[in-house]
């Protein structure tokens, strides 16, 4: 514990290098006793084990279960996007679950990003993917930088990480604190590890670590011991968010006060049954169309849904639920993005 603790310091003075945090207008994550890190709101409910247990039970079970219902998918050649990295145009690329390609201000960064197909530390076991990744790695534009959101394996997948590591040199990941460690582990260079409300300046643009409301875990008993966090990434012409895994909570209208109105927000909007387990941590579509309102966005995508088999609702039932709460509140059915993996908009 006392090894951890002092790895976690000194992840926070690296980040300190990085920015100037005492000028930040947000409070860095609080932390427990024993140091490990915690909600403002105090420790999430996961649902008892009467709930949890069947619930693992049920997703072995799900082994063949089918993706009909999963998102439609485009495939990408990445030859618009590859030009597209000087010359600039806004553009957003799903690229599966909680994946995202954005370009905005000449520069070209992922979300994020996950490639495998049964992300997992027992890839047997892991989550099926229902939709192949709607771009090769290999055709991507240079990626000028990576933004993780926390360690779970849907959303930190060494694999592709290493792999974009190796691609390109040049490559920088950002992560929360305490997550630093994983990616050096493997031989990852270019981490820099940041505390909530914490900032880098990449050429013009602004990457900001965020709060988010979720928690961590990787193995057996690491739980909460590295940060999880949403970012905003603002630029001259264009602003940014991206909510990572979190639950519905007063965060975000702060967030969009502070640093809105965002011109496109990428909100999670499956994994939200059963709810007596996920209701704490994750939102579902209601919840993810207030967040866009309260984040001041112009237009929001819906993210992690669809692609990996990860929880109990239908496949079919979050974009339909994200479109018509979208329709009646006053964000409107046409700036909430239901997208096709693979699919390119500009923003
Ligand atoms: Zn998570
Ligand atoms: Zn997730």
């Amino acid at each position: 514990m006392g090894l951890c603790v002092g790895g976690l310091f000194l992840s926070a003075n690296i980040a300190l290098v990085l920015a100037d945090f005492s000028a930040s207008p947000f409070d860095g994550a609080p932390r427990d006793e024993e140091g490990r890190f915690t909600n403002p709101s105090g420790e999430l409910v996961h649902g008892t084990l009467e709930v949890r247990l069947p619930f693992m039970l049920r997703r072995m079970g799900t082994y063949f279960r089918s993706g009909t219902d999963a998102p439609e998918r485009v495939a990408n050649d990445g030859v618009f996007l590859r030009e597209n990295a000087q010359q600039g145009v806004p553009t957003v690329t799903w690229i599966g679950h909680a994946t995202l390609l954005v370009q905005m201000g000449g520069v070209s960064f992922l979300t994020d990003p996950t490639w495998s197909n049964r992300p997992s530390p027992v890839p047997l076991l892991g989550p099926k993917r229902f939709v192949k990744p709607g771009m090769a790695i290999a055709d991507l534009p240079p990626i000028d930088f990576v933004v993780i959101s926390h360690n779970h394996y849907d959303h930190l997948d060494l694999p592709t990480l290493r792999e974009l590591a190796k691609r390109d040199a040049n490559t920088k990941f950002y992560v929360p604190l305490g997550n630093g460690d994983l990616l050096r582990k493997a031989d990852i260079t270019g981490v820099y590890e940041l505390d909530w409300g914490q900032t880098v300046n990449f050429g013009s643009i602004v990457i900001h670590c965020l709060p988010a409301r979720h928690w961590s875990k990787r193995s057996i008993n690491d739980d909460n011991k590295s940060l999880w966090s949403s970012w905003a990434i603002t630029g001259e012409e264009k602003r940014f968010y991206f909510s990572g895994d979190t639950g519905y909570f007063p965060g975000f209208e702060d967030i969009g006060n502070k640093l809105g109105p965002f011109d496109l927000v990428a909100v999670p909007i499956g994994a939200y049954e059963p709810v007596a387990m996920m209701r704490e941590s994750h939102m579902n579509p209601e919840e993810a169309i207030a967040a866009a309102l309260d984040l001041q966005a112009k237009k929001a995508i819906a993210i992690h849904y669809g692609t990996f088999d990860l929880s109990d609702e239908p496949l079919a039932e979050p974009p339909k639920r994200f479109l018509a709460a979208a329709k009646s509140s006053a964000l409107g059915g046409s700036a909430a993005w239901i997208v096709k993996v693979g699919e390119t908009r500009t923003f």
